[in-house]
Parts: structure tokens; sequence; C-alpha cells
């Protein structure tokens, strides 16, 4: 074992954990500033394949804490697509559980909602551990985004 004298107890703290709340800092600051900063981490890893459903975030009301899929803790996925998801579980701390009208615009507000619509697009099959085919479909996939996953 290594001796390291002069170090910081960070250490002991994952690097990933401190990147998502780097992530997380930033949409607070960009679009929710008037209101206090949430708790923002990794879910429970939970390993299965061939996933029907996968929620890729989800926000506690009673804790105010927020939850970030850890399938999404790879190099692969693009930064503004885990603050897509950060954004969205902040939408229903200010804005309330319904996916309605006044939360899909507020979704667009997000500066890329575009690139994160399509990145899931491309990589849905990916997360569901899944092959792409044109039999099976998914169905209900992600707390958010339904309607637009309807599309599969
Ligand atoms: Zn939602």
């Amino acid at each position: 074992m290594p001796v390291l004298t002069d170090r910081p107890i960070l250490l002991s703290v994952p690097a990933t954990n401190q990147y998502l709340e780097s992530l997380a800092a930033e949409v607070h600051r960009t679009y929710f500033y008037k209101y206090p900063p949430l708790p923002v981490r990794w879910g429970q890893q939970i390993s299965r394949k061939n996933r029907r459903t996968i929620r890729l975030g989800s926000y506690n009301h009673h804790t105010a804490e927020i939850r970030v899929h850890p399938i999404l803790n790879t190099r692969t996925t693009p930064a503004f697509f885990i603050q897509s998801i950060i954004y969205h579980e902040y939408l229903h701390h200010v804005l309330g559980a319904s996916h309605n009208r006044r939360f899909h615009k507020a979704e667009r507000q997000f500066a890329y909602h575009r690139e994160s619509q399509e990145w899931l697009r491309r990589n849905l099959w990916a997360l569901l551990g899944r092959k792409k085919s044109v039999l099976t479909r998914p169905r209900v996939v992600v707390d958010w985004l339904t309607e637009q996953l309807a599309l599969f």
C-alpha cells in the first residue's frame, strides 16, 4: 500500500461524483440560480440486460434530491446530455410532477434540448442493452421525453 501524506481525503471520493457535481452546478447557476441548489448524485447501479424501460433521472419530492442513472456515467455520454437530465429534474422541483404543456415549454429552454433529444434517439438501444430491432420496440422508456420516444 502506498502511503500518501498531505493528500486531501478527496481521493476517496470518485472523480465522477465531482464531475457530476460540476455539471449540476453549471445547470443551477445558468437556469435555477433563484433557487437553492439541489443535491445531485448518481443513482445505484443495478445490472440488467435487455431492459424494456430505463429511467435516466429522478427527483425525490421528499428529499429534494436529484438522481442520475449511473448508466450515463461513461466517457461517451456528452456532458450536455447529463445536464439535460439534471435540468429536467430541476424543472420537477420548480414546476411539480406533471409533464404538462408548461413543463414541456420550459424544457425547450435548455440550450441543448434538441441535441439531447437527438443523442437519446441515437443511443437509446445501447442504453437499453439491446440490439436495434424493428420487431421489438421498447415501451415507455424514460420518465421524461415520453412523447418524443413514442417515435420508437
Ligand atoms: Zn420528468
